[in-house]
């Protein structure tokens, strides 16, 4: 058994950077983050062909390979300093409900890459889990007391979905604790921006509420569906957060193998999200609540002690500042689609 303890070296700009998922939202904007920082050499992954990816970054190896599969993972991990595994077959309420035997599938991915990323000789590897991986009877009121990382145990975790993420983080947890090989956990909080989803089926609530604000107010039909009675709560990060989070948790030895929430608190109902969308777009909307669509937990938040603690820093982008991005950035698909320009969104391939 080889031994990554020496791992512990400050990186190099040049060191290789492997991120998957890398045609999807989260994944494409960390690309686009380290590339930012000037990192040079950088492989991204996804088993989505290359067209269909939100972000194409130039001068970064991108590569199309489904890593459910072993021998594509030890592909991906060759010579590779740190992994940023972030591929999940995923999506919003509509998705996970529908097809928990796909998500639960994704357990694949991260077994392969973990094991190949260790073979590689990796030095740091990132598992991005999810707030659904906390125990469903704590979220069954829409006044939540915010979740704190113990409260994932005693588990019961968002079916399908959910467990897959908390089996993952054990991955990550023993990998640490009986090969020394060093993890890092983060459980995101609904995250959202330019460049993910929104329409297709996949789409998170205020990619979903922006494009039905943008059709309605295209179509002079000023009706929106919610779905649910409008009165589920959740917290919503904005993308440049998460990626500086990620970053953040990866180097931090104090949280080595340590789930950790990444998050905001600012805690919102959807109904006041469609105000906000509303008052972005300048339009109000007669609005119907579909109580038979999947809403989710009644309600969910990010206890933000830890990070705060260890990191000295939370996700802080205020809500109206990100929506105002996000709503623009799918206008502009919305247009240019229209227009008859390719845009990636709603691909499938399950
Ligand atoms: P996304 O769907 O935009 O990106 C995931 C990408 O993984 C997709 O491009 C998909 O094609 C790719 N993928 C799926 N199966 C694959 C496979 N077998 N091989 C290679 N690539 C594969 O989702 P995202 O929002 O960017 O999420 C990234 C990660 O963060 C996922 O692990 C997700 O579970 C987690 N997460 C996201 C949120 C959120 O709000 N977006 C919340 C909690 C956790």
């Amino acid at each position: 058994m080889k031994n990554n303890s020496t791992a512990l070296t400050t990186r190099k700009k040049d060191d290789l950077i492997l991120v998957t998922g890398a045609g999807g939202f989260i994944g494409g904007s960390l690309v686009r983050y380290f590339h930012n920082q000037g990192f040079t050499n950088i492989r991204a992954v996804d088993k989505k062909p290359l067209p269909m990816w939100y972000q194409r970054i130039p001068d970064v190896e991108s590569l199309s390979l489904d890593l459910s599969y072993r021998e594509n993972c030890k592909r991906a991990a060759e010579g590779a300093s740190e992994v940023y595994n972030l591929a999940a077959d995923m999506g919003g309420m509509g998705f996970i409900e529908h097809f928990r035997v796909e998500c639960l599938r994704s357990i694949l991915i991260n077994t392969h890459m973990i094991e190949a990323a260790y073979w590689a000789g990796v030095d740091h590897y990132f598992y991005s889990s999810s707030a659904c991986a906390y125990n469903t009877n704590l979220q069954k009121d829409p006044n939540v007391r915010a979740l704190k990382e113990s409260d994932a145990y005693p588990a019961m975790a968002e079916r399908g979905y959910g467990w897959e993420k908390l089996v993952s983080e054990m991955f990550c947890q023993e990998y640490w604790a009986e090969r020394h090989f060093r993890t890092a956990i983060a459980r995101f909080h609904n995250v959202y921006g330019p460049n993910g989803t929104w329409d297709g089926g996949r789409e998170k609530a205020p990619a979903a509420l922006s494009r039905k604000v943008i059709e309605a107010v295209e179509k002079k039909d000023h009706n929106i569906t919610i779905w649910g009675d409008g009165s589920q709560t959740r917290s919503f990060m904005f993308i440049d957060d998460c990626v500086k989070g990620i970053d953040m948790i990866m180097h931090s030895d104090d949280l080595i193998a340590t789930p950790i929430n990444l998050g905001t608190s600012e805690l919102i109902s959807v109904d006041n999200l469609v105000s906000m969308v509303e008052d972005i777009a300048g339009v109000k909307l007669e609005r119907h609540y579909d109580l038979d669509a999947p809403r989710g937990v009644a309600g969910r938040n990010s206890d933000n002690t830890f990070i705060k603690q260890t990191l000295d820093w939370e996700p802080n982008t205020p809500l109206r500042t990100g929506m105002e991005k996000t709503y623009n950035w799918i206008k502009q698909q919305f247009t240019d689609r229209k227009a008859g320009k390719p845009t990636p969104a709603g691909y499938h391939n399950n």
